[in-house]
C-alpha cells in the first residue's frame, strides 16, 4: 500500500465509506493523511478541580467515588450520575445522558480523565464530559465531521493509514536542514496525534512550509514555461520618441518599469509581468509607452479595462499621445452598435488597428488580430485567469502585462501573481499635492457643504460619494439618487450637480462623465463607480458619506481621485459609527497616504477573501498555511523555490519525484 493507493483499499474503509470520502475529495490514502484536524482537545494539561474555571473546556483527573446511579426522565432519557474526586480533594458530579455504553465501562474506585466544562453554582458539575483511561497523554485531533462520517471514524481511519503507509518525502534533505524542518512521516504522525505541544508545532511548521513551497514551485514553473516560449521581438526602442510626445517627463520609477518590460520584450521571450503602483503613480502611461513601442515595431496591442468609463478614459489618453504618429487606436466596448463593432473587428483582423482598448468585449470569440504582440489588463483586482488567457490566446505568445488597480500586499501578490515577474512604481509624479483627510460625524455636514462651496467658488470641482444607489428600507444608508435630489433643491441649489451610479446606462454615464471632464458639472454625486481611476485634476475636494461602509483600500482608491492636479486637495469622511473598529480604520486612512501600507492594514483587518471582494479572486485554498500568520515562511519558500528551479527546473532527479507529482497536481488546479 502506498500514498497513491485508492482509499477504498484501506482497512476499515469499504465501498460505502470510500464513496463518502471521495465526495470530500479524499481519493487516496495519501489524501486522507493530508486531511488535517480542525482543532484539538488538549488532554495534556490537567487542571485541579479546586481552581478549575467554569464554562471553559478543561481536563481533570479524578477517581469515581460513588456508585453509578441510573435515572430515567419522563421522556425516557437515561441519566447516569456519579461523583468523582481529584487529588486536591474536591468533588464534582458527572452526568451522562443515554450513554449506556460509556457508563457501563466505568468503574467506581478507578481514576479517569474527564474533558468538559464545569457548571453548577454551589457544587461543580460536568454534563456529558469526554472520558478516557488515565495514561492518555496527547492532543486529540478533531476532524471536520459530516452527517455520514464522524470525527471519530476519521480519526480511526487516519490512525490505520499512518501505521500502514510510508509517505514519500517531498522536501530534500538540504531544504529540510536549511530550514530546520522535520521529515514528512514525523510531521504527519504528529499533526494527527501530537505527543506534545512541541511535536505539534514542529509538525505544523513543516507542513505549512511544504504547502507554501509547493505552491511557489508550481507558480515558478509556470513562469519558467512562459519564458521558454518564443515571443515577438521588439527590435527598435522608440522610448525617446514616445517621451517627446508627452508634456511631462516620466518619473524615474516609471522609466525603470518601462525598462524592465522592454528588457523582456527585446529578448523575444514572452513577458509576463505585474506592474504594481499606488493610485496616481501613473501606470497608464507605462502601458501607453509599451503599446507605442510595440506598434512602431509592427505589433498590435490590446488593453483591457474592467469598466467602460475606464476604457474610454484610457482611449482618450492614448489618442492624445498617438496624435500624428500614424498609430491607430480604437475603442471596443459592449455599448457600440453592431455595425461599429463589426467594423472594428474587421480592422483588427486586417491589421488596420494598432492599439485596441476595451472591456470584456475584447475577449469575445470573433475578435481576431493580425499580429497581437502585447496584452495589457488593467484590473480592478483580477480578471479571472481564464479571461486573461482568452485574450492572450488571440496572439502567438504575446507579451503580457497586468496592472493592479490598487496596491496588493506583497504576500498576496506572491500568491495571486506568483507566476508573474513583478515591477513596482514606487514614486509619484512630481508636484503631486498632499491630500488632507478629516473624519467627522454627520453634525458637521452643513459646515462641510459650505467648505465645499468655497472650492467650487474658486472654480474647482468635487465629489460626494455614497455607498448605495437605491434606498434600502431599514438601512440608514445615504442613497446617491435621493441625496442628489436633496442637494439639488437644497444646499446646492444654483450649482451644477451631476449624478453617477452603476445602474445608469453606459450612454448616460458617458454623458455625465463628459460634462464633469469639461467642467460643466461642478459637483459629482456618485457611488463607487468612480472608484476606478477617473482622472479629473481640477477635482480637489471629496466628501465620503457612510465612510464605515467602505474597505480601507477602497477608501484609499476613492481618495486617489483628488490630489491629481496643481491644487491642494481635501477629503472628508463622514461616519456616525460608534464602533471602535471603524474609528481605528478611519484613523488609518486619515494618517496614511501610502497605498501599500494601507493595503497591508486592510488585509490584516479583513483577511484575504474580503480584501479582494467576492469576485473570483484566485487564492488557492490552503489546508494548513495562513498567508497572514505565515508571511515569513512564504518569503522563505519563495526563495527556496527559485533556488531549486535554478538548477532543477524540470524536477527530473529521482529525489524530486514526489515533489514533481505534487506540483503536477497543483498545476492542474491552478489552470
Ligand atoms: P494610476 O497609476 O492610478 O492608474 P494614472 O495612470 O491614471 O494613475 O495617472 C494619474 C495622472 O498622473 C494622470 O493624469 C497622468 O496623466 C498623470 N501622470 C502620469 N505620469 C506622470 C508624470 N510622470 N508626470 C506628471 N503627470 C503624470
Ligand atoms: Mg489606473
Amino acid at each position: 500500500m502506498t500514498a497513491n493507493t485508492d482509499i477504498q483499499f484501506l482497512k476499515g474503509v469499504g465501498a460505502r465509506r470510500a464513496e463518502i470520502l471521495k465526495s470530500k475529495g479524499i481519493d487516496t490514502v495519501g489524501a486522507l493523511l493530508r486531511c488535517f484536524p480542525r482543532r484539538y482537545l488538549d488532554w495534556t494539561e490537567i487542571t485541579p478541580v479546586k481552581t478549575a474555571p467554569y464554562f471553559e473546556n478543561i481536563c481533570v483527573k479524578a477517581t469515581i467515588v460513588t456508585p453509578i446511579e441510573t435515572f430515567e426522565t419522563k421522556r425516557g432519557v437515561k441519566i447516569y450520575k456519579f461523583m468523582a474526586e481529584d487529588s486536591s480533594g474536591f468533588r464534582f458530579t458527572v452526568s451522562l445522558f443515554n450513554q449506556y455504553y460509556l457508563a457501563n465501562k466505568l468503574n467506581t474506585g478507578r481514576k479517569y480523565l474527564f474533558y468538559g466544562k464545569f457548571d453548577g453554582d454551589f457544587f461543580k458539575q460536568m454534563n456529558s464530559p469526554l472520558i478516557k483511561e488515565v495514561g492518555y497523554n496527547g492532543l486529540e485531533p478533531i476532524y471536520n465531521a459530516s452527517k455520514n462520517m464522524t470525527s471519530a471514524t476519521l480519526q480511526k481511519l487516519i490512525k490505520t493509514a499512518l501505521s500502514t503507509v510510508e509517505i514519500p518525502e517531498i522536501l530534500s534533505d538540504d531544504i529540510r536542514k536549511r530550514n530546520n524542518l522535520c521529515d514528512i512521516n514525523y510531521a504527519l504522525q504528529n499533526i494527527h496525534f501530537p505527543k506534545s505541544r512541541e511535536s505539534f508545532e514542529r509538525a505544523k511548521k513543516r507542513l505549512v512550509f511544504e504547502e507554501l513551497f509547493c505552491l511557489q514551485v508550481a507558480l515558478n514553473v509556470i513562469k519558467l514555461k512562459t519564458h521558454t516560449k518564443s515571443g515577438c521581438v521588439i527590435k527598435k526602442n522608440y522610448f525617446d520618441e514616445f517621451q517627446n510626445k508627452l508634456n511631462f517627463s516620466l518619473t524615474d520609477a516609471q522609466r525603470r518599469v518601462v525598462g524592465e518590460c522592454l528588457v523582456d520584450m527585446c529578448l523575444g521571450k514572452p513577458m509576463s509581468r505585474l506592474v504594481q503602483g499606488d493610485v496616481g503613480s501613473g501606470k497608464t502611461v507605462v502601458a501607453a509607452a509599451l503599446c507605442y513601442i510595440a506598434a512602431k515595431n509592427g505589433y498590435q496591442s490590446a488593453l483591457m479595462a474592467p469598466t467602460e468609463i475606464l476604457a474610454e478614459q484610457h482611449y482618450k489618453t492614448f489618442l492624445s499621445i498617438t496624435e500624428n504618429t500614424g498609430i491607430r487606436c480604437a475603442l471596443l466596448t459592449g455599448s457600440l452598435t453592431k455595425k461599429q463593432k463589426s467594423e472594428i473587428k474587421q480592422n483588427l483582423k486586417s491589421g488596420q488597428i494598432d492599439v485596441i482598448i476595451g472591456t470584456h468585449a475584447l475577449i469575445v470569440n470573433d475578435v481576431e488580430f493580425q499580429s497581437l504582440g502585447l496584452v495589457i489588463t488593467d484590473e480592478q483586482h483580477r480578471f479571472g485567469t481564464a479571461q486573461r488567457d482568452k485574450l492572450e490566446n488571440k496572439g502567438i505568445n504575446p507579451h503580457k502585462l497586468v496592472m493592479s488597480a490598487t496596491p496588493i500586499p506583497q504576500t498576496l501578490a506572491y500568491i495571486l501573481y506568483g507566476d508573474l515577474d513583478i515591477s513596482v512604481i514606487d514614486e509619484y509624479p512630481k508636484g503631486r499635492q498632499k491630500i488632507d483627510t478629516y473624519t467627522v460625524d454627520s453634525t458637521y455636514r452643513e459646515r462641510i457643504y459650505n467648505y465645499i462651496k468655497k472650492f467650487l467658488a474658486e472654480g474647482r470641482q468635487g465629489y460626494i460619494v455614497c455607498p448605495l444607489v437605491e434606498n434600502n428600507d431599514g438601512l440608514d444608508i445615504t442613497s446617491a439618487t435621493e441625496y442628489y435630489n436633496t442637494l439639488k433643491d437644497g444646499a446646492f441649489a444654483g450649482y451644477s450637480l451631476g449624478l453617477l451610479h452603476g445602474k445608469m446606462t453606459a450612454k448616460e454615464k458617458e454623458d455625465i462623465m463628459a460634462r464633469f471632464f469639461s467642467g460643466d458639472i461642478q459637483l459629482l454625486i456618485a457611488t463607487t463607480v468612480i472608484e476606478v481611476s477617473i482622472d479629473v485634476p481640477n477635482a480637489v475636494v471629496m466628501l465620503i458619506e457612510n465612510a464605515e461602509r467602505f474597505g480601507l483600500s477602497q477608501l484609499h482608491q476613492l481618495r486617489g481621485r483628488i490630489g491629481r492636479g496643481a491644487h491642494k486637495s481635501d477629503c472628508i469622511l463622514i461616519s456616525d459609527s460608534e464602533s471602535s473598529d471603524t474609528k481605528k480604520r478611519l484613523d488609518i486612512i486619515k494618517n496614511n497616504s501610502d497605498g501599500f501600507k494601507i493595503a497591508d492594514y486592510d488585509l490584516e483587518l479583513r483577511g484575504p477573501g474580503d480584501f479582494l471582494g467576492n469576485r473570483q479572486h484566485g487564492i488557492p485554498e490552503f489546508k494548513i498555511a495562513d498567508i497572514f500568520a505565515d508571511k515569513q515562511v512564504l518569503l522563505e519558500t519563495k526563495k527556496e523555490a527559485e533556488k531549486l528551479l535554478e538548477t532543477e527546473n524540470v524536477l527530473k532527479l529521482p529525489e524530486n519525484a514526489a515533489l514533481r507529482a505534487e506540483i503536477i497536481e497543483i498545476y492542474r488546479k491552478l489552470k
